[in-house]
């Protein structure tokens, strides 16, 4: 139903390499880590790592149980469980001076916890090394494990994050067993273990929904006390995945973020190349002074 299919100008980023980032690029190499913003080749990690000092980690390995249609993360058995992994994405917050730090993961169906104590674990080292960072964990949904959810709210994360993805009517054929009502269920569970720890929560949009649907969706959201919302553009990252439906103007991104904070969030970053972490250490400010 869309006209224009071809990338629009305001996604085209150039790069603007600097020193810094290339020494900390240098560091990491070193490691055995994985960071999302090196495996997403996210258009924003310069800013990011080198202004912002915010930076994705990816535990628990880079091979995931499920396939969501819009994810470039590897589908299969995945055969990491690396109990000293805390300690070295601890080592590396405090070798890249990160002031803002997410830990994410692939979604671990095959562990009966679905990974939350390494999670628990991770908060826990980084936190010992680097009392100054501000740690938001962007967590799978554990398959409605709420004693999983409960380890990793005992670690009182800065910010707990568990992404939407999409409206409802698209989230079956979006996602890979994720179920809409259930990551909404776990905000709002979330948020009752611990009232003051702020929740976030994400979508792509250009997946074939309405604005209409993305309004419900803020509303869904906002049902479960959700304090920080991103809407970002989605970018297909290779022809076998889902299709753009449509590319959204920034104007329209920026009229999504007044619905948002016009729905009560405390925090939205609404834009093209809006990222789940994106300007994340602002969001943990805002979200506090609330
Ligand atoms: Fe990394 Fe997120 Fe920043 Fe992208 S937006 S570079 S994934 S921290
Ligand atoms: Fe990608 Fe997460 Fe879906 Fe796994 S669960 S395929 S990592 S979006």
């Amino acid at each position: 139903p869309y006209e224009h299919k071809r990338k629009p100008e305001w996604l085209k980023t150039k790069i603007n390499v600097n020193h810094n980032y290339r020494e900390l690029k240098k560091m990491m190499r070193g490691k055995t880590l994985h960071t999302v913003c090196e495996e997403a080749k996210c258009p924003n990690i310069h800013e990011c790592w080198a202004v912002h000092r915010t930076a994705t980690f990816m535990i628990l390995g880079d091979i995931c149980t499920r396939a969501c249609r819009f994810c470039a993360v590897k589908t299969g058995l995945p055969t990491e469980l690396d109990w000293q992994e805390p300690e070295r994405v601890a080592e590396a917050v405090e070798q890249m001076k990160l002031k803002h730090t997410v830990v994410t993961s692939v979604a671990r169906d095959d562990l009966a916890d679905g990974g939350a104590a390494i999670f628990a674990a991770t908060i826990r080292a980084i936190r010992e090394r680097n009392p100054f960072t501000s740690v938001e964990v962007l967590i799978p949904d554990f398959q409605g494990n709420w004693e999983a959810l409960k380890t990793v709210m005992d670690e009182r994360p800065d910010i707990l994050n568990h992404n939407l993805e999409t409206v409802r009517s698209r989230s079956d054929r979006v996602r890979s067993k994720a179920k809409y009502e259930r990551t909404l269920e776990l905000l709002r569970r979330a948020k009752e273990m611990q009232p003051d720890i702020p929740t976030k929560s994400s979508i792509m949009i250009g997946v074939g929904e309405t604005w209409e649907e993305i309004l419900e969706t803020m509303e869904d959201l906002r049902g479960v006390n959700c304090n920080i919302m991103t809407i970002g553009q989605y970018l297909q990252p290779t022809k076998k995945h889902l299709n753009i439906d449509k590319y959204y103007t920034p104007k329209e991104f920026v009229k999504l973020r007044k619905e948002g904070f016009a729905r009560g969030f405390d925090h939205v970053e609404s834009g093209p190349l809006v990222r789940s972490s994106y300007h994340a250490h602002e969001q943990v400010k805002s979200a506090q002074q609330s």
